[in-house]
């Protein structure tokens, strides 16, 4: 035992390993990728398939507490460690329904909350019946596998052939992620999008970070402004969503939820991330306990830490090449510069983010 073990070794993984470093603890990062950025910086990692029985049971023998950064981790994986005994957070039910955007929708309406209108759809004719039920424009998605806006379609609102729209959305889901286009939403004219990071304890307590506003480009994260300008009932609206999913789905560890404000300031819930999450990576640095410390001390049972931002702040994604800006950001004060340490920048990949930090209440930029 020892160690905090987590599944998948992406710049969250990272991120977390650090984090876990910075108290005292150590993670032991089981991924299947030999060059994962969070094997430069975690105590102890296993190279191993998902699926490996062998790996699995060496790495929940050497752990206390199983976590994950990547909510695609196999369910059976998951099922596999709880078998061996280990204690994985958050638990199955949590990521079960994360994985599913039908099964999430569910859950979301089932708590009293709100989400774009949604039908399943599997052909032709399902997808004719949603139209009917949602209207135009909307947008197909696949229930599992999604990620960065990957085997989206949007159905615009004048009347193309319908045939054609379903082959397209079908070809671009299958190369874009290997799924099938599965369920119809609403498309939401939102004012803008929001997220809460929440974090839950082991022993029910609950911490809840302010709601930045989350602008995306190709449906990649691209900036996050913290905070939104959004009045104080929606931020309150987000927040108390979040805690009642937190406690709903007896989690522990950081939830990352995602929410569409309407004119009107209403919220809609669009999907929920069973771990930290891009849009909170602003905390790092305008909060004295980041998402990552509240993770590891959710998932090693310690108390929560404060949540409260001691600065505004505006985090930008550094997406492929833009990378190669290191140098000019480095140069840039207030600008906090995080780098990833993966070798190939190719579009779209996440390689970094920057984090300008102003006093709070500043007024926003022009630009943001
Ligand atoms: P990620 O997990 O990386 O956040 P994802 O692939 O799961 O992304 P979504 O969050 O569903 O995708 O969608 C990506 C973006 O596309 C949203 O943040 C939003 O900007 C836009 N979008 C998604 N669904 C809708 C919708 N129903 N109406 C309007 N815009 C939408
Ligand atoms: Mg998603
Ligand atoms: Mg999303």
């Amino acid at each position: 035992g020892g160690a905090i073990g987590v599944l998948g070794g992406g710049q969250l993984g990272r991120m977390l390993s650090i984090a876990a470093a910075r108290l005292g603890l150590k993670t032991h990062v089981f991924a299947p990728e030999e060059n994962s950025p969070a094997f430069d910086v975690c105590a102890a990692r296993t190279i191993a398939a998902y699926d490996e029985p062998a790996a699995l049971e060496r790495f929940a023998a050497a752990v206390d507490a199983v976590t994950y950064e990547f909510e695609n981790i196999p369910a059976e994986t998951v099922e596999r460690l709880v078998d061996l005994g280990a204690w994985v957070a958050p638990g199955a039910k949590a990521l079960a329904v994360a994985q599913d955007r039908l099964r999430e929708k569910e859950f979301v309406n089932a708590i009293g909350a709100r989400t774009a209108p949604y039908h399943a759809v599997d052909d032709l004719a399902s997808l004719e019946v949603g139209l009917k039920k949602i209207g135009r424009p909307a947008i197909l998605k696949t229930r599992r596998f999604g990620y960065d806006g990957k085997g989206q379609t949007v159905i615009p609102a004048d009347n193309g052939d319908l045939r054609l729209a379903w082959e397209e959305a079908k070809r671009k889901a299958w190369e874009e992620i290997g799924a099938r286009p599965s369920i119809l939403e609403g498309f939401i004219d939102f004012a803008c999008e929001i997220s809460v990071i929440g974090a839950r304890g082991a022993e029910g307590d609950i911490a809840l970070y302010d709601p930045p506003e989350n602008r995306h480009q190709g449906g990649i994260l691209r900036t996050s402004i913290a905070p939104a300008s959004i009045s104080e009932e929606t931020a309150d609206e987000a927040r108390r969503i979040t805690a009642k999913m937190l406690s709903e789905l007896d989690y522990v560890g950081v939830i990352g939820v995602e929410f569409f404000v309407l004119k009107d300031g209403a919220v809609l819930v669009n999907e929920f991330a069973p771990r930290v999450h891009n849009s909170g990576h602003w905390t790092l640095d305008a909060c004295a306990v980041s998402q990552f410390e509240q993770h590891i001390r959710a998932v090693a049972g310690w108390p929560l830490g404060d949540p409260a931002r001691h600065s505004d702040a505006v985090m930008e994604n550094l997406i492929g090449a833009e990378v190669d800006s290191w140098r000019e950001c480095a140069r840039t004060r207030q600008l906090c510069l995080h780098i990833y340490g993966k070798d190939d920048p190719h579009p779209g990949r996440k390689m970094g983010h920057v984090t300008q930090l102003k006093p709070r209440g500043s007024p926003r930029s022009p630009q943001a």
